[in-house]
């Protein structure tokens, strides 16, 4: 997969972001963050900072961000309210 195919996925992606399943917001943002282990990526909603499911990836490589983070937005609008 080349850059512009990985960047058009994650700006699909990123349209595709259900609201907050708690506050029911919109302005739910990719976060990346680093930790010891490595890198991770997690949706967090604006509203209230729910945050979604981390994804874990190692490789700064834009289409594994690209990836990672597309991952982090399946399981966001898999989620359930607890
Ligand atoms: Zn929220």
């Amino acid at each position: 997969m080349g850059i512009n195919q990985a960047t058009e996925n994650y700006m699909e992606a990123l349209a595709e972001i259900k609201p907050c399943p708690f506050c029911g917001g919109t302005e739910v943002v990719p976060s990346f963050r680093d930790f010891s282990a490595g890198r991770l990526v997690l949706l967090v909603c604006d509203g209230c900072d729910a945050e979604g499911p981390p994804v874990v990836f190692t490789d700064t490589d834009e289409d594994h961000r690209s990836l990672a983070a597309m991952e982090a937005r399946r399981r966001w609008n898999i989620r359930k309210p607890e």
